[in-house]
């Protein structure tokens, strides 16, 4: 499959959400997301899709992701049938599973139209949706709109700044990895992705480069040099993939038939030979997954004493209760004890004691 690892990490951190959600201080925790990047059908909304392994994303041709989409991933378990059960739900619909993936997108560009309006318009207001599948990694990405230069439709004359500015709210969190897509079929020193990927992350330690379209490349060229760092270096490196093509999508292509025709196309070419660490979706992922692991050690001093902090003051209100209702009181106690168990969980993973942080 698209997306094979799963790892206990994230699953402890989005409960963090909820725990930071439930103090009422939402916005007092940055969580590690991927966000993509780029410019305008270079191919973010389809590497997303092939990273979840799902077909639910707007994609094609023209200006589709009009909207930053937030997407949270999480890991159901398997029924014990074995049967598996995939469903979305948006948070502007709750309670409401979507078990067809196209109605989801459907959604999704019915939602972006409430918001920016049937033309072409822009909105920096997030759609959210989680994902619930057996299938996936514990994680939450951001599809974002690409950048573009000339207003269209009813965008405002600034579409390319106020685009831009939306963009860097997103990647300028150090704890924000960031997809820097390029098609290889254009210049990499023109690149958007890089350009403002590099204005986020100057030393490069969160970004990873990603080539798409290399079926589509000229003639007689290839994109070794480029996944081998030598056009532009990039401290955390490209991966080159081979998404569908507009037919493939009129045509109705399964992800599943692109992944194969992808694994195809490396294979039957020997000038990416020896480069197999650095190609197709698979590889993504894997990577996605190492990197993720080692960033979310590195912060997790931070979030633990964050959760401390957050532990005492809920402590203090806790007191302060005195004789208040039961009910209050109740979840004060059981506030104290959600934190103080994840407070554990987090001690041991700084400590290493996880064995799931030992990737790589
Ligand atoms: P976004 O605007 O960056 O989100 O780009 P999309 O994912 O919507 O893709 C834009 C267009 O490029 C769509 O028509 C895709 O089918 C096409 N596309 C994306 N990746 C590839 C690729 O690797 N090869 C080919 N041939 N077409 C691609
Ligand atoms: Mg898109």
């Amino acid at each position: 499959t698209a997306a094979p690892l799963g790892h206990s990490v994230i699953p402890i951190v989005n409960k963090l959400q909820d725990i930071f959600a439930q103090l009422g201080s939402q916005s007092a925790i940055e969580l590690p997301q991927v966000a993509v990047v780029g410019s305008q059908s270079s191919g973010k909304s389809s590497v997303l899709e092939a990273l979840v392994g799902r077909d639910f994303l707007p994609r094609g041709s023209d200006i589709c992701t009009r909207r930053p989409l937030v997407l949270q991933l999480l890991q159901t378990k398997r029924k014990p049938d074995g049967t598996e059960e995939e469903y979305g739900e948006f948070l502007h619909l709750p309670g409401k599973r979507f078990y067809d993936f196209s109605d989801i997108r459907r959604e999704i560009q019915a939602e972006t139209d409430r918001e920016a309006g049937g033309n072409k318009g822009v909105s920096d207001k997030q759609i959210r949706l989680k994902i619930f599948s057996p299938n996936v990694l514990d994680i939450t990405l951001v599809d974002l709109p690409g950048i573009t230069k000339v207003p269209v439709g009813d965008q405002p004359s600034d579409i390319e700044a106020r685009i831009r500015t939306m963009i860097m709210s997103y990647i300028r969190r150090e704890s924000c990895l960031i997809l820097a897509v390029t098609p290889a079929n254009s210049d990499l020193a023109n690149s958007d992705a890089l350009q403002i990927a590099g204005n986020a992350d100057p030393d490069g330690h969160r970004t990873i480069g990603i080539i798409t379209k290399l079926d589509i490349m000229d003639r007689g060229t290839d994109a070794r040099n480029l996944l081998l760092g030598k056009v532009i270096p990039l401290r955390l490196g490209y991966v080159g993939v081979v998404n569908r093509s507009q037919e493939d999508i009129m045509l109705n292509r399964s992800i599943k038939d692109a992944l194969v025709a992808e694994e195809k196309f490396f294979r039957s070419r020997p000038v990416y030979n020896g480069l197999a660490d650095r190609c197709g979706v698979p590889q993504l992922a894997k990577k996605l997954n190492q990197i993720l692991v080692q960033h979310i050690k590195a912060i997790l001093p931070g979030l633990k004493s964050r959760i401390s902090s957050a532990l005492v003051s809920v402590a203090k209100e806790h007191a302060s209760y005195g004789e208040i209702t039961e009910s209050k009181a109740g979840q004060g106690a059981l506030l104290l004890n959600i934190l103080s168990k994840y407070s554990e969980a987090f001690s041991s993973m700084v400590e290493g004691k996880n064995e799931e942080m030992s990737t790589s």
